[in-house]
């Protein structure tokens, strides 16, 4: 899969920070919540693909992906979700509500990569 433009969300200034730096030929807008990233996703409809945090404030990452999987986006929307080692039950609930591959902190930019260019191509919304 070749996303037009990512949509990188988490609390961590750094690691919004890493995300640009691995993630360079790509577009990337960013978010600090999940209120920010559904108003991210408002201003900029190409996002096709969003990296998600699950612990943050105003609204945790899940709440963003039942947010989604309610206005019926995540068939044109893949969404990685992004966990702390032991978060296997945040990752279990994450891809039951629609998310299309999760990842593990700390990750590295071929990890990264890798995840991303062998997720599968999501039809266009
Ligand atoms: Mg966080």
């Amino acid at each position: 899969m070749q996303p037009r433009k990512v949509l990188a969300v988490d609390d961590s200034k750094l690691v919004l920070k890493m995300y640009e730096v691995m993630l360079r030929d790509y577009a990337v807008v960013t978010a600090a919540d999940g209120v920010e990233a559904l108003t991210r996703l408002a201003e900029h409809p190409d996002v096709d693909l969003v990296l998600l945090d699950i612990n943050m404030p105003n609204m945790n990452g899940l709440e963003v992906l039942d947010t989604l999987h309610a206005q019926g986006r995540l068939p044109g929307l893949a969404v990685v979700v992004v966990t702390t080692e032991g978060g296997e039950g945040e990752v279990a609930r994450g891809l039951g509500a629609g998310a299309a591959a999760y990842i593990t902190k700390p990750f590295d930019g071929p990890n990264l990569l890798g995840l991303i260019s062998g997720l599968p191509a999501r039809s266009q919304s």
